[in-house]
């Protein structure tokens, strides 16, 4: 014998609903009217279309169909279907269906199923995010790109993509730990997002890459000069836990559709803008056809390169520094060249990145150091007194450990007195020196080594260096002095930067002086010293004795009609016409 068991639908937790083969409402319980937000009276004889989407409008038809044969349906047998609530929202359901009686009247049963859907769709985005940044994932940046991309040739605007590698990550991690390293990852998103625009998107495509995607972008320099800000930002030091680091990165930029039609194109030029840019760290590079070209022929002279200290074949020439008030030498700088027995003497733009990105740079640094200051004490004796020689720093020598003993070194071996040498420091120079640089620039001060700080007003970090590390000279840069003549605004830039000089007691040097008016310029703005081709190009060193030995009165090349120098581009220079149209010798 079987029990009766009472039971009210509204003991039921899902929702309940009863209406009759015409599609009427006859009845339902209180979990469906908290799934509709409706009261019985609203719904009670009223068409079940009500609680359907109107996009949905061949519901009416489906009903008359299944009253017509019902068939009972389970719990989420049927496809996922939405209701629409009484404030027209619309809500996931899971439905039942069953005939209830002999009249044809239909059980429904709902079920509310927007959590599961929530979560769901939560991982479904885990998919396509990173959960350590919380930045997009690579699977997410070549979905967005495809799309990004797609029939982009016929859009009038671009898309750019940024590529960022992290500098030095790997040691981060290695020295301070993965959960530092987390952190830091963490940092560099931050700071991006900080001067990242609203439709700016940022991806996590490797273990310390990332790019950004600048949607309709129309001008590849916008994009470069957004991708420099930001490294500038991200440099900004970051505390994790009890370190102070600095990230640095490095970042490579494309534009589409010129720099690539497909996103594999687009990718490879990225990558190859990046691994330019990271041949010294910390720079923005952009990618242009001529790149995979020039990388491809520089890097072809690394094994020479590498060969070429042992060979002897790096030659330093010589530039001289002017005392701008009395016209006099009182210094040169030593200028890398690099004598390649079969292309001839190379400026150190066919090669001084290479050199910059590479373990040998210390090597070739010591090398320079000990030659200049050789040469510089040798000038000594032919001149009767000191000429100040200023030597490059490569990078890695700012972080080596060997800095202070090789400038000692040089100095012991040559028998060169320190305050006859200045070390000149750029900006990207010193962007990764160990953090005790600061000891060891005072420490070389103390010797009497003078410091400057080179192409001065070009960084980002200029005015910061100058507070920050102890510097005896600042060199200006040559892109302010370089036709400045009919420049008020480079001129104003020039004042300012001697009277900066002045207050903080440092020498000022104007490199780049081409002409004889722009030597008038600087000499009235009241620059210390000058450099530049309107004195000399640099010269060999065997020119530079010469020009010491005839007390400056050194003939033009072509009047000698002398081969002796390989470069005679530098050496032409020499006896340029001077601010009085006489020609003008460089005087000793
Ligand atoms: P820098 O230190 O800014 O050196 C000055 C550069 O400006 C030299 O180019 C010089 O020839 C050029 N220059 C001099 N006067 C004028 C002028 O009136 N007008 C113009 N337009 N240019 C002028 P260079 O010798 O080709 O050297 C290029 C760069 O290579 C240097 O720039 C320096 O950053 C690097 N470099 C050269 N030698 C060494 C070295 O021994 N060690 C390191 N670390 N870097 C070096
Ligand atoms: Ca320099
Ligand atoms: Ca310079």
């Amino acid at each position: 014998m079987g029990t009766t068991l009472q039971i009210s639908i509204d003991d039921i937790p899902d929702g309940v609903l009863i209406c009759d083969r015409t599609g009427t409402i006859q009845a339902f319980n209180g979990a469906l009217e908290q799934i509709f937000g409706y009261a019985r009276e609203d719904l009670i004889g009223r068409k079940i279309e009500i609680l359907v989407p109107d996009r949905f409008a061949g519901h009416a038809k489906l009903r008359e169909t299944y009253a017509l044969n019902p068939v009972s349906r389970p719990m989420g047998s049927v496809q996922r279907i939405f209701g629409r609530r009484k404030d027209g929202s619309e809500i996931p359901l899971d439905i039942s269906l069953s005939k209830l009686n002999a009249n044809g009247d239909i059980i429904c049963f709902a079920r509310d199923v927007s959590e599961h859907v929530r979560l769901a769709e939560e991982i479904r985005k885990s998919a396509y995010f990173d959960p350590v940044t919380g930045a997009l994932n690579r699977r997410a940046f070549n979905e967005d790109l495809a799309e990004a991309m797609s029939g982009i040739d016929a859009r009038a605007n671009g898309v750019c993509i940024g590529l960022f590698d992290l500098d030095h990550f790997k040691d981060v991690n290695d020295t301070l730990g993965h959960s530092v390293g987390d952190k830091l990852l963490v940092a560099f998103c931050d700071r991006l997002r900080e001067v990242m625009h609203e439709k700016m998107r940022l991806y996590r495509i490797g273990g310390d890459e990332f790019a950004l995607i600048l949607p309709t972008c129309a001008d590849p320099q916008n994009a470069f000069a957004f991708v420099e800000t930001a490294i500038w930002n991200v440099r900004k030091p970051v505390f994790i836990g009890a370190h102070e680091i600095t990230i640095g990165c490095s970042a490579g930029v494309v534009h589409a559709p010129e720099n690539g039609i497909t996103p594999d194109e687009l990718m490879s030029n990225a990558d190859l803008a990046l691994y330019e840019a990271k041949i010294i760290r910390g720079r923005v590079s952009r990618f242009t056809p001529d790149l995979r070209e020039a990388v491809e022929e520089r890097f072809a002279l690394m094994p020479e390169l590498k060969a070429a200290l042992e060979k002897d074949q790096f030659e330093l020439h010589f530039q001289p520094q002017i005392d701008i008030r009395s016209g006099r030498t009182v210094g040169a700088e030593a200028l890398l060249r690099w004598n390649h027995p079969k292309r001839g003497l190379l400026a150190p733009d066919c090669f001084i990145d290479l050199i910059t990105g590479s373990e040998m740079s210390v090597s070739i640094g010591r090398w320079v150091l000990f030659q200049a200051c050789a040469q510089a004490q040798k000038w000594r004796a032919l001149a009767g007194r000191p000429l100040k020689i200023a030597v490059n720093l490569f990078p890695r020598q700012t972080y080596s450990k060997s800095l202070v003993n090789d400038v000692t070194w040089a100095l012991a071996d040559t028998g060169l007195d320190a305050g006859s040498l200045e070390l000149e420091l750029t900006e990207n120079t010193i962007l990764d020196s160990s953090d005790n640089f600061i000891e060891v620039l005072g420490y070389l001060r103390g010797l009497g080594v003078t410091i400057g700080l080179d192409d001065f007003g070009t960084g980002y970090a200029s005015l910061n260096s100058l507070t920050r590390y102890p510097v005896d000279t600042i060199k200006v840069d040559r892109s302010f002095v370089s036709g400045s003549a009919g420049k008020p605004e480079n001129q104003a830039v020039l004042r300012t930067m001697v009277m900066l000089a002045r207050e903080f007691g440092l020498v000022s040097v104007a490199e780049g002086v081409e002409t004889a008016e722009e030597a008038q310029i600087i000499q009235q703005i009241g620059f210390n010293l000058g450099q530049g081709y309107n004195w000399s190009r640099p010269i060999s060193g065997p020119e530079f004795e010469k020009l010491l030995k005839s007390g400056g009165r050194k003939p033009p090349a072509a009047a000698t009609g002398q081969a002796e120098a390989s470069d005679d581009r530098e050496i032409q220079a020499v006896g340029m016409p001077d601010i009085h149209g006489r020609s003008r010798q460089v005087s000793v």
